[in-house]
């Protein structure tokens, strides 16, 4: 039996035992440099969650420390701040360099999570220029940082893979965007945050050397069970194509759309990354274009599969030259389409209350995503309302769900079918009902909602940040007295536009 684990201890801010293994990679990979100061900062808001993971004291967020430290303003000790390089693919086109244009590691502290690497990097994202900022100012405005900081954390509470977000520290100092905006710094945190287009940097500058240090620092921290794999090369491939493959799987089972799949957004962890122009679906429709600036729809909803399959071949391209055999690289990116596929078939199932797999139930779910698409029907409150549908019950007791369908007779129809189906595996309703509420989200970070939290916090309210962070972290939950926060869409929201600007 494993002895109990030892009670941890809270750290002060200044305790955090923070070192850097990125930073010990060659002076290649990176370049050492302060945050520039964030003028006159203040605390926006802070996740106790977050900070629970890394066992710092939630109790510290109202020092002044905390907020000089997560700004930009003053070093921990022993940190030695660094921008990263890499590169990637921006909408299907190679960019060549881009690099931490705004963000800067500050290093890695130890995680309460398990798994590999045991650490958590913390990241300033929005702390000034780099040497790869190229156009940019090197800062990040309040509203993105809001929305990054919110969807990080609601993601992890919906128990998608995502970097996490400790906290967003705001000032007055104002830059242009479409408008003039004010800036803002997001603290980031993750495992790593190497992506596919660090690898894409190394291999389009022919640096076989650096491309074999990268995977072996991959492997060696994130993936230690793959180290002595007949091809470890290979089999980083195979995982992390495995794992994107699930990841987007749970994104199209929740309704996300990231917005800008570029590579240089791909976590090498299968992890959510880089939160922009994301959303999540309301009105069902397939071909949803979330990111104002995508206007080809290269990243919309139904395109996310495919995106994410195509930038696994990125990938593969990249670390070909470790991995030697091409038919061997194709053969782990093959696995991607049906563990894509499985993963989904299983998500369906939960999302539908369903516990055993018919031959038939591919076309039970297509036959969903058809009405849902002609009435276009609010995506999570669908779900939510599916899981109160009773097997007995009439089109009287179906009303809130058939008040999302145009079509109610289409509706009428499918239900026909559901009924049927759990008919025929003896479903309870009690028990579906309580199994289909634990996967189907009451409350998911609709645009309208973020941006009610943000013009608040413009004119310097942040309570309901902390009040919408709330709600998300218990997504599953009824919360009744905040019932509000599941309704659909009021019709200003119609108008809302979120682009690559921020
Ligand atoms: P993104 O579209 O946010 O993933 O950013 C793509 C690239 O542009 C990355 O290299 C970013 O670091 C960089 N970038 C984005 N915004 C800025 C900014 N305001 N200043 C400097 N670099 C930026
Ligand atoms: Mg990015």
């Amino acid at each position: 039996m494993n002895a109990p684990a030892p009670p941890q201890l809270c750290h002060r801010i200044d305790d955090l035992p923070l070192s850097n293994s990125f930073g010990a990679l060659p002076p290649a990979f990176h370049t050492r440099l302060m945050p520039t100061p964030l003028p006159a900062p203040y605390l926006v808001c802070a996740s106790v969650s977050a900070a629970q993971l890394i066992n710092l004291d939630p109790a510290e967020f109202a020092t002044a420390h905390f907020v000089e430290t997560f700004s930009g303003n003053r070093l921990l000790p022993d940190s030695q701040p660094l921008a990263a390089v890499y590169s990637g693919h921006q909408f299907g086109v190679w960019a060549g360099q881009l690099g931490d244009g705004r963000a800067i590691l500050l290093g890695e502290v130890p995680s309460r999570e398990g798994a590999a690497p045991g650490t958590l990097e913390l990241q300033l994202k929005g702390s000034g220029q780099t040497p790869y900022s190229r156009m940019g100012d090197g800062r990040a405005v309040l509203r993105s940082s809001i929305r990054e900081f919110l969807c990080s954390e609601a993601m992890a509470a919906l128990g998608i893979p995502t970097s996490r977000a400790l906290c967003v520290t705001g000032s007055d100092q104002r830059v242009m965007r479409e408008t003039p905006e004010t800036t803002a710094v997001a603290t980031r945190m993750a495992p790593t945050f190497v992506r596919f287009g660090s690898f894409e940097h190394w291999f389009y500058n022919d640096k076989k050397s650096e491309l074999k240090v990268l995977a072996d620092y991959v492997i060696d921290r994130c993936y230690p069970q793959l180290r002595d794999a007949d091809n470890p090369y290979l089999a980083l491939l195979s995982e992390v194509t495995r794992r994107t493959a699930h990841l987007i799987a749970q994104w199209q089972a929740v309704g996300f759309m990231h917005g800008v799949m570029n590579t240089d957004n791909m976590s090498i962890l299968g992890q959510t990354l880089d939160y922009g122009p994301f959303g999540f679906m309301e009105a069902f429709d397939a071909q949803h274009i979330c990111n104002h600036t995508d206007q080809q729809g290269r990243y919309a909803y139904s395109m996310q599969p495919q995106i994410a399959h195509w930038n696994c071949y990125a990938l593969g391209q990249a670390i070909l030259p470790l991995i030697g055999e091409v038919e061997e690289a194709q053969a782990a990116l093959q696995i991607y389409q049906p563990e894509y596929a499985a993963k989904l078939d299983e998500l369906l199932h939960a999302k539908l209350g369903l516990n055993s797999k018919q031959p038939d139930d591919a076309q039970l779910f297509d036959a969903m995503f058809a009405i849902m698409q002609n009435s276009h029907a609010d995506f999570t409150s669908f779900f939510r309302r599916l899981g109160d549908l009773t097997i007995d019950g009439s089109v009287e007791t179906d009303q809130p769900l058939r008040d999302l369908f145009i079509d109610r007779a289409a509706f009428d129809a499918w239900a026909v079918q559901y009924r049927a189906r759990l008919r025929q595996e003896n479903s309870q309703d009690s028990r579906r009902r309580l199994a289909m509420h634990q996967v189907n989200p009451k409350y998911v970070l609709r645009n309208y909602l973020a941006q009610t939290a943000i013009e608040k916090a413009q004119n310097k309210d942040f309570s309901e940040i902390g009040k919408l962070l709330g709600i998300l972290e218990k997504p599953f939950d009824e919360q009744p007295e905040h019932a509000s926060y599941a309704d659909l869409p009021p019709d200003w929201a119609s108008h809302l536009e979120v682009s690559c600007s921020s």
